[in-house]
């Protein structure tokens, strides 16, 4: 412990000033951003075969499917995304990133609810490192309190749902008792791959197809797992205070 804090003071190591100031690469690593399409013409290889999950579709990512393997860097493919990287669509996360349609815009359905949010987590069947990234909110690097957002151990007291892991058929029915048991208004962001397209499961007959059949989805945050960064700037989305929202 002692030589903890004698690195974090010789480094400057400080709590995270982010979203009032940007992300540092150390807070975001460039693997952790989606990949985009290669350079013209060599995004024509084998990569739609490489992929593990069947995200590539010429030369468009499903950045809901990826799960940053990096097979397709072989191909000319790159990481290099946006770190504000969330959508309210399922549709907007499939398309090319070069599209001339962006991405969509963010919605804050609860920007009604002032500073402070509550959050609610439900795993429906993750390998619990999306579980790590969400909770590394708490730790004092990130120190999620600061912004006004707090980890509720009861949907009744919970403003937002959030949902990691692959929605297995046995979390099916807590999943949606939870959502019902929130008071509204209210919100739900699904984290990672698996819970947005099933990811390194998909096609599982044990599973669905994505969260998003069976609880309203306001808002993906893609990656496996996605990073702290990435979902503290979704989950402040909601209340119109994201950094990606100015
Ligand atoms: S990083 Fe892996 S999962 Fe993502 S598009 Fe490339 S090959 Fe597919
Ligand atoms: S999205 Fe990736 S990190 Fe998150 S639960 Fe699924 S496999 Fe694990």
């Amino acid at each position: 412990m002692p030589s903890w804090i004698e690195q974090s003071a010789h480094r400057g190591l400080l709590t995270s000033r982010y979203p009032r100031v940007p992300a540092s690469d150390a807070e975001v690593p460039t693997t952790a951003r989606p990949p985009l399409a290669g350079p013209e013409g060599r995004a024509a290889g084998p990569g739609p075969d490489r992929c593990p999950v069947g995200a590539i579709e010429g030369v468009a990512v499903d950045q809901g499917r990826c799960i940053r393997c990096a097979r397709c860097l072989a191909d000319g493919f790159r990481f290099a995304g946006a770190v504000e990287s969330s959508s309210p669509s399922r549709a907007a996360l499939a398309r090319p990133a070069a599209s001339d349609a962006g991405p969509d815009p963010r919605r804050a359905p609860l920007a009604g609810l002032g500073r402070s949010l509550h959050l609610f987590l439900v795993d429906v069947g993750s390998c619990n490192a999306c579980n790590l990234e969400l909770l590394a909110l708490a730790n004092p690097l990130y120190d999620a309190s600061r912004l006004g957002l707090f980890f509720t151990n009861s949907p009744r007291h919970a403003d937002v749902l959030v949902i990691v892991g692959a929605p297995t058929e046995e979390m099916a029915e807590p999943l949606r008792r939870a959502y019902e048991a929130m008071p509204g208004p209210k919100a739900v962001v699904v984290l990672g791959a698996c819970g947005i397209s099933g990811g390194a499961f998909r096609g599982n007959p044990g599973l669905r197809a994505g969260c998003d059949e069976l609880v309203p989805v306001d808002l993906y945050v893609p990656g496996c797992p996605p990073t702290p960064v990435q979902v503290l700037d979704g989950i402040l989305s909601l209340a119109g205070r994201g950094r990606g929202d100015r």
